[in-house]
């Protein structure tokens, strides 16, 4: 059987949202051909200063490092909030931390278990306190390792298909491309069989502090949002809060792993945070109105399905008339924006059959 060699779309829905957030940019290219971060290529991320020893590590449009991180600085060590993408990313992350303090990395907490936040969590296999929700932890385990021994196969067939066409091949422009594809299967297999799945080793369904020196942090569970288990981090001191995915700035949300509507009230109680830096796990540092714009996007967004529910309109109608309002356009990731349209339809759909009127029941007399 011709096993297809996977096509950008194929591999985006083999390994979920994350490759789709890889899509938009050179980086997806650079990882076709199975490459790491590029010798003298731009940087992965640049560590932007938010307080005394506290840290927002903002990933650049073609590095390697995917989505931001953070760091804070405690007396007895360092915290990490999320290890971005690859372990090469967050070898850099490391190094960056090693020019700010000579104080080791103490504690690694995952926002959640989507790849480009804990993909790096091999370059931190030495921190015992890995923290994540008890969600993140499962869905690392059922979710992201098959999803990874899955690629593995199919990467290794792919070696092998292309091997043997090589080997049959008389024609030598023919014979250079396949080549040429043959050397970056075998690059991109040789990446994924040094990855490993380093998931939370404790976890947490609601809160847990740090008080370590003077600096108190705090992790959050607000409820189901980007994902079933994202946590935030908040540093009430400081009044900045690391928000993970449950924040895009200046972008089109990936809803993949999302329930929309407990979304928006966990966005609710993300603003009832006294914070007045909201970092995001996409896009630039933000302030309290670029996180209420994101909350009007899912009110925007609830609003242009709606009327469509009301009148009964199939999906199908919904997604071909729809278009990103004008406000929104500038937005990265605008190729999430059919599936936030029909995650938005079927939440509201479902609301909408839970809501019916269920019929009358009639009571029978008894003979
Ligand atoms: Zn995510």
């Amino acid at each position: 059987m011709r096993i297809p060699l996977a096509s950008p779309a194929a591999w985006l829905r083999i390994w979920g949202a994350i490759l789709v957030v890889l899509a938009p940019g050179a980086i997806l290219a650079a990882r076709q051909r199975g490459a790491g971060p590029v010798p003298g290529g731009p940087p992965a991320s640049e560590l932007r200063r938010l307080a005394e020893g506290v840290y927002a590590d903002i990933v650049g449009p073609d590095g390697d490092a995917v989505a931001n991180a953070g760091v804070v600085v405690l007396a007895s060590g360092v915290l990490i909030f999320d290890s971005h993408y690859s372990a090469e990313a967050a070898k850099a992350l490391e190094d960056k931390v090693k020019a700010v303090t000579p104080r080791p990395v103490r504690y690694l907490v995952n926002s959640h278990f989507h790849p480009d936040h804990t993909h790096g969590n091999q370059a931190f296999a030495g921190v015992r306190q890995i923290i994540g929700s008890t969600a993140a932890r499962r869905d690392m385990l059922q979710k992201d390792q098959p999803a990874l021994n899955r690629m593995q196969v199919i990467a290794q067939a792919q070696v092998e298909q292309l091997s043997r066409e090589l080997s049959q091949e008389k024609e030598a422009g023919r014979q250079e491309a396949l080549r040429a594809q043959l050397n970056s299967r075998q690059a991109f297999m040789r990446r994924l069989s040094n990855l490993r799945i380093v998931p939370p080793l404790m976890t947490l369904d609601d809160t847990l502090a740090i008080e370590d020196g003077d600096r108190r942090v705090e992790l959050r569970f607000l409820g189901a949002a980007h994902t079933e288990g994202d946590i935030i981090l908040f540093l009430p001191r400081e009044k900045i809060a690391f928000l993970g995915d449950l924040f895009f700035h200046e972008a089109i949300p990936n809803v993949e792993d999302a329930v929309v509507l407990d979304w928006m009230k966990a966005l609710g109680e993300a603003l009832k945070l006294d914070a007045v830096t909201f970092v995001p796990g996409h896009g630039p540092v933000g302030g309290r109105q670029d996180l209420e714009d994101f909350l009007r996007y899912f009110e925007d967004l609830k609003t242009m399905v709606e009327p469509a529910v009301a009148r009964g309109d199939s999906l199908e109608l919904l997604v071909q008339d729809a278009r990103v309002p004008p406000r929104y356009a500038a937005h990265a990731f605008q190729n999430f924006f059919p599936s936030n349209l029909q995650k938005m339809y079927v939440e509201l759909k479902s609301a909408q059959a839970a809501a019916a009127p269920k019929g009358k029941i009639i009571k029978v007399p008894r003979p």
